[in-house]
């Protein structure tokens, strides 16, 4: 194993052929989406009516565990992937810690982050349905920018409405976005009718995902030919993310390597659904039994403390209800949290698989985790995303750890994007400006009232 080198590559041919879908291997599968109105499970025809019907497939699929990459996606995906496993050479020996550490990295693209996966995959099957227009959310900026860029590519219109206050404080995103030929809207704004509403009872708000994922539905469901889609969160979003785990899988078997500890920041969850994948199913067919660990904000600790319940995917409850841990879907992150991952809720697969103790999760302050991406930064090079350096904070604590007790333990973690667009943030942090805040009891409370009586 000493012969590591510090990147493990892949060859073009060895770009996965097929995603790959958890759910058939799990004991017990994650409760279905529920329509609000009649309290029964989705059916295929509802939800096609906001979302492209091979996705809607994808997300109900429960059976099929692998799902073959259309050759076009793949002629996409061949532009930024195979994405290299990098052995952190560097920072094991700042830390001086006996553990491996290997990083899959997911920045090496314009978006600056995995999000590039799913977009592909998504814009591809709406131009197969002959759909003309997308609308979608964006948070800090770069599923907006991963998504600009692949209805540039497959040729069709996107009308993006990005949290007002990301757009305000990253303009550059927004020009990104646009040099791509999508349109930017700063949301909540006046151009829907659930924008309006959430400006009357909430003047001056810097907006939210919720927010704005509630202006983009209504765009669709007042517009010909157009379709929604999410860059997190649902089921078909992490089955295109799988690609990074598959990657990463025959990277490390290449060299006979099998982690010991699986770390991904966790927003939505998507890109440590689609980590974490293959190396799930070995778990739970009892094959290995990797450490798997989800590291999200304490500012929205959706995992650690939020409730399991049904809830809404958005501010506006336009969305199906969704079973996952959830800080409610009128949880607003404090404004002075700079480090992404602000959505209120899981993943429903990741939120059963935590809830029946396949993975643990873990909160830290934003401070903590600036230090942990300047440290990396310093040592490996990469100016880590504000997101990713959540799990980055995770894997130097576990490394640690192993300092202290002598374990050489491998820790794989997912680098999911670069910060670039984030130095405000990082000014903040360099200049001691940066604060945490933790929500009180009673602050999470005030979320948990906007649950749906439902279960
Ligand atoms: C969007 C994003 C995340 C969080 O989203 P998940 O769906 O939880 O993966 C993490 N890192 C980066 C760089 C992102 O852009």
């Amino acid at each position: 194993m000493s012969n590591v080198p510090y990147k493990i590559y892949l060859s073009e041919d060895e770009l996965p052929k097929a995603w790959f879908d958890i759910r058939p291997f799990m004991k017990e599968l994650p409760a279905p989406m529920l329509n609000p109105k009649t309290g029964k499970p989705c059916t295929r025809e509802e939800l096609s009516e906001i979302f492209c019907s091979d996705l809607v497939d994808q997300e109900l699929n429960t059976t099929e565990a692998y799902i073959a990459i259309p050759e076009e996606i793949r002629a996409f995906y061949r532009m930024f992937r195979p994405s290299p496993v990098v052995r952190a050479y560097c920072l094991e020996e700042m830390l001086g810690t006996p553990a491996h550490i290997y990083y899959k990295f997911e920045g090496s693209n314009t978006s600056g982050s995995h999000k590039l996966n799913s977009a592909a995959a998504q814009v591809y099957y709406a131009k197969k349905q002959g759909i003309k227009h997308l609308a979608t959310e964006t948070g800090a900026g770069q599923w907006g920018t991963a998504l600009a860029m692949a209805t540039a590519f497959f040729g069709l219109d996107l009308q993006v409405y990005m949290v007002k206050g990301s757009a305000e404080q990253k303009p550059h995103r927004k020009a990104v976005i646009e040099t791509y030929g999508a349109s930017v809207i700063p949301s909540p704004s006046d151009t829907t009718e659930v924008g309006r509403r959430i400006l009357e009872e909430h003047p001056g708000t810097s907006g939210s995902l919720g927010c704005a994922i509630s202006e983009a539905v209504e765009y669709v469901m007042t517009h010909e030919n157009s379709r929604y889609v999410l860059g997190s969160v649902l089921n078909h979003v992490l089955l295109h993310q799988s690609v990074i785990g598959l990657e990463a899988k025959a990277a490390l078997d290449k060299y006979g390597i099998s982690p010991d500890i699986i770390i991904g920041c966790a927003g939505g969850g998507s890109n440590l659904g689609g980590l974490i994948a293959p190396f799930m199913a070995d778990k739970i067919a009892g094959k290995t039994n990797p450490e798997v660990i989800a590291v999200e904000p304490a500012s929205c600790p959706s995992l650690t403390r939020g409730k399991y319940a049904y809830d809404f995917g958005d501010t506006g409850k336009m969305t199906p209800l969704m079973k996952m841990y959830t800080l409610g879907s009128g949880f607003i992150p404090a404004s002075n949290h700079a480090g992404g991952l602000r959505y209120h809720g899981m993943n429903s697969i990741l939120s059963k698989l935590y809830h029946d103790g396949y993975m643990t999760a873990r909160s830290y302050e934003q401070t903590k985790v600036f230090e942990a991406a300047v440290q990396f930064a310093r040592c490996e090079g990469t100016l880590p995303a504000p997101e990713s350096s959540h799990a980055i904070r995770a894997a130097i604590d576990e490394a640690l750890k192993c300092k202290e007790t002598g374990e050489q333990k491998t820790i794989l973690f997912g680098l999911t994007g670069t910060g670039y667009f984030d130095m405000p943030a990082y000014t903040q942090f360099n200049n001691g400006t940066m604060s945490d805040y933790i929500p009180t009891d009673a602050e999470l409370e005030h979320g948990f009232a906007s649950l749906p009586k439902i279960d």
